[in-house]
């Protein structure tokens, strides 16, 4: 039988609350037994998103964001909202190098390794409106959890 969880949360767009969002999914995954590297996978592409969605959905001012995670057997589900301003063009946003914040140092790498970290990275935006990131991944550590 398929052991089921579920958490969402919600909090500041504000950079102290990227490690705050990076434990709590790494607290919750624990019970999936992952190894370290898929551990640091997770934690690395969720460290991403909400880094884009202070920086670039709020650009750097007030705004809640909200994580959505779910567990289903080995399958670990994590979505990241904002209500920000979102992303004009996805797939040009998409590509590895792209960035519309250069003199921010950006390198716009971000969603080059949520797609290389996680299994599957789909993107929902419209201008105005905000931005949701999903992505997907099977944790192998945990195959053998009834
Ligand atoms: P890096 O992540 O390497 O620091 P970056 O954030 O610019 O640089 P990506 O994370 O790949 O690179 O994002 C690419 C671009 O997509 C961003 O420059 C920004 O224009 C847009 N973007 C990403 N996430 C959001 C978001 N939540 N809201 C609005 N725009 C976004
Ligand atoms: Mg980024």
């Amino acid at each position: 039988m398929k052991k089921k969880n579920e958490i969402t949360f919600v909090f500041d767009s504000c950079s102290e609350n990227e490690s705050l969002a990076r434990t709590v999914m790494a607290a919750f995954i624990a019970r999936m037994d992952p190894t370290l590297e898929e551990l640091s996978d997770v934690k690395t592409a969720v460290s991403e998103a909400v880094t884009n969605a202070i920086i670039h959905g709020y650009e750097g001012g007030e705004g809640k964001i909200t994580i959505h995670s779910q567990i289903e057997g080995n399958i670990v589900r994590i979505e990241v909202s904002d209500k920000g301003v979102g992303i004009p063009d996805i797939d040009k946003a998409m590509e590895p190098l792209y960035t519309t914040k250069p003199e921010m140092e950006r390198s716009g790498m971000g969603f080059a390794f949520m797609e290389a970290f996680m299994d599957e990275l789909e993107v929902i935006s419209s201008e105005g409106e905000g931005t949701t990131v999903s992505m997907r991944k099977t944790i192998y550590s945990a195959l053998n959890l009834s």
